[in-house]
């Protein structure tokens, strides 16, 4: 186990990729976004989403990015 990363707000401490599980900073975490075509949880968090579902792909994040403008 190793500290949490002082930028992270990946609330998801299960996830083997959270700074919290490993010392290896974003890059885990990062890869695993790229190879999905997703965008980090950090992202998202900071947005107010007003608990609208959404996945991590990218298009989910263009369109809560457009809502809020
Ligand atoms: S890229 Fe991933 S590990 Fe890094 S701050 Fe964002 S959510 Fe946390």
């Amino acid at each position: 186990m190793s500290l949490p990363s002082p930028v992270c707000t990946c609330g998801d401490t299960n996830c083997p990729f959270n700074p919290v599980n490993h010392n290896q900073g974003c890059g885990p975490c990062i890869l695993k976004n790229l190879s999905l075509r997703e965008i980090p949880s950090c992202f998202f968090n900071l947005l107010d989403d007003h608990g609208i579902p959404h996945q991590y792909s990218f298009e989910d994040f263009a369109k809560l990015v457009l809502s809020q403008h």
